[in-house]
């Protein structure tokens, strides 16, 4: 035990204290990184920077696990405990990786260039800049999807970053400080202590699910006047939640939720939404009015205003939708040096972590795949020998033949709430699904091993064990 303490030690210790590295080389090409989420991150750590120089640009300078931001709402996880930095990543590879904390506002694929700028509170006196690529991956994710649903922007909380896991706490938090306000009036107390979440899918569903934890976990024991008041609502616009699980764990799950107290309506449609209320179209296609205190919206992605723009400049091959056309390689439909992955992209896959990051991987694989054919070509270009030159030119011809991607699903996974979770698995040539406390553990352990870092691991258990001794943290 002593032996393994101390090793752990040594690796968190060690991992901190990267030694220094070698400075870009101008005879190399240069991969520029857009994003540090998913996709990008998994490229990072594969990619072989002997072979590229490589420059990473995205808004913020860490890595954020967020299969795991619904548990930060409510405080079941800490927000410091799933982030890592990028320069985590960076600093220990082989040769210098820049990283610059700004947001990618145009590409330039005639003239091969990005326009950065810092858009972050503190400015210098220079904040755009302009960096050439001779190779660019794309992988700065999606935006959230609102339909051009009037008010959603102005009044709803969203969950992708952060910052958004941040708002929603503080948010929750002051509804119910406000609903236990002096004389509050009733109906404004059900206004102020009806959460709705719009969307059904993993996300909308884990979000209520936590809620619904640190309703019954805590907030019975600090606010027993006020939450027995405290609602939940989830709407669906589809017959059903969790359309990619299987029929057997979406009834589970419903049935689940229907126990907890959380209300489902499906088939109903947000129209609008205002500050203090929003107009649905139920099942039956009658209007009616849903007070609200806390809207959190999580109805998918759409792509970002960079990404549009980019479209825009190729309109025989791509069109303004949800992501990027990319073929079989993760090349984007009309560039033959820039590659878009992750929710960035749209592929035949859904868009989930597993596969930005597989993605990102093979990304790395394929880079490596480059550099070794311009090295034999030109290798080749200066060969006299005939007989070196034709063995040359037949692996040249193999190493051209890249393969094209491949994604393995590992399975889906969701938190529904008490302590139960369900799994849809790829067994053999089968399926299992499971739901339960049993899968629940199971969940746990995924996610765990899944965790960027042993510093990420160890953070992420210890918040479990803290909330289960001493409860979650009802401060604002
Ligand atoms: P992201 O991870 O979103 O990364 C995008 C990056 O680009 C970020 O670093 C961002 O700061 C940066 N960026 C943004 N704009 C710019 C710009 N203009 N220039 C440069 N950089 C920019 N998937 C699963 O498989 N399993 C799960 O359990 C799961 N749970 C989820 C829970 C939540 C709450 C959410 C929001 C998503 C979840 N997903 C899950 C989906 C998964 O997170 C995404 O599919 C994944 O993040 C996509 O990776 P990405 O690299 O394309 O984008
Ligand atoms: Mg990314
Ligand atoms: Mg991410
Ligand atoms: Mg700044
Ligand atoms: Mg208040």
């Amino acid at each position: 035990v002593v032996g393994g303490i101390a090793y752990s030690g040594y690796v968190l210790w060690d991992a901190r204290h990267p030694p220094l590295q070698a400075p870009f080389d101008p005879e190399k090409k240069t991969i520029v990184i857009l994003g540090s989420g998913w996709g990008s991150t998994s490229l990072l750590k594969s990619i072989d920077t002997d072979l590229y120089n490589v420059v990473v640009v995205s808004p913020r300078n860490y890595f954020l696990f967020t299969p795991l931001l619904p548990s930060c709402t409510v405080g079941t996880v800490d927000i410091r405990s799933i982030v890592e930095p990028t320069r985590f990543i960076t600093r220990h590879k082989t040769r210098e990786v820049k990283v610059f904390e700004a947001e990618c506002t145009e590409i330039d694929p005639v003239n091969k260039t990005v326009t950065i700028a810092d858009n972050s509170e503190i400015k210098g006196s220079v904040n755009t800049s302009t960096i050439p690529y001779d190779y660019l991956v794309i992988g700065v994710g999606a935006t959230n999807q609102t339909f051009g649903i009037k008010g959603v922007q102005e009044h709803a909380l969203f969950l992708k970053e952060v910052w958004d896991a941040q708002k929603i706490r503080t948010r929750l938090m002051d509804c119910i400080e406000t609903a236990g306000f002096p004389e509050q009036a009733p109906e404004e107390i059900d206004r102020l202590l009806h959460m709705i979440v719009v969307g059904g899918g993993p996300t909308g569903v884990e979000y209520a699910a936590e809620l619904h934890d640190f309703l019954v976990e805590d907030l019975t024991t600090w606010y027993p006047e006020l939450a027995g008041k405290l609602k939940i609502t989830l709407i669906e616009a589809l017959p059903n939640v969790l359309p990619a699980f299987s029929k057997q764990l979406i009834d589970y799950t419903e049935a689940s939720f229907k126990e907890q107290n959380i209300t489902i309506h499906t088939k109903t449609m947000v129209k609008e939404v205002h500050d203090k209320d929003i107009t649905i179209q139920q099942a039956d296609g009658s209007l009616a009015k849903m007070p609200y205190g806390l809207l959190v919206w999580a109805t998918g992605n759409t792509s970002r205003p960079v990404v549009r723009n980019l479209m825009s400049k190729f309109p025989a091959t791509q069109k303004v939708g949800r992501g990027l056309v990319v073929d079989d390689w993760m090349r984007m439909e009309g560039s033959d040096d820039i590659y878009a992955i992750g929710d960035a992209s749209a592929s035949k896959y859904a868009p989930t972590a597993q596969v930005a990051s597989q993605q990102g991987k093979y990304l790395a694989r394929l880079f490596s795949q480059l550099a070794l054919r311009d090295h034999l070509e030109q290798d080749i270009a200066a060969m006299t020998n005939e007989e070196e030159k034709q063995s040359k030119l037949r692996r040249l011809a193999k190493v051209r033949n890249v393969k094209p991607f491949h994604y393995s699903h590992q399975g889906s996974l969701a938190y529904i709430g008490s302590d139960k979770a369900i799994a849809d698995l790829p067994w053999g040539s089968g399926n299992v699904a499971s739901g339960g406390v049993a899968t629940y553990v199971f969940w746990r352990s995924v996610y765990l091993s899944n965790l960027f870092s042993l510093r990420n691991r160890s953070l992420v258990a210890t918040d479990w064990i803290k909330k289960n001794v001493l409860g979650r943290d009802i401060s604002r």
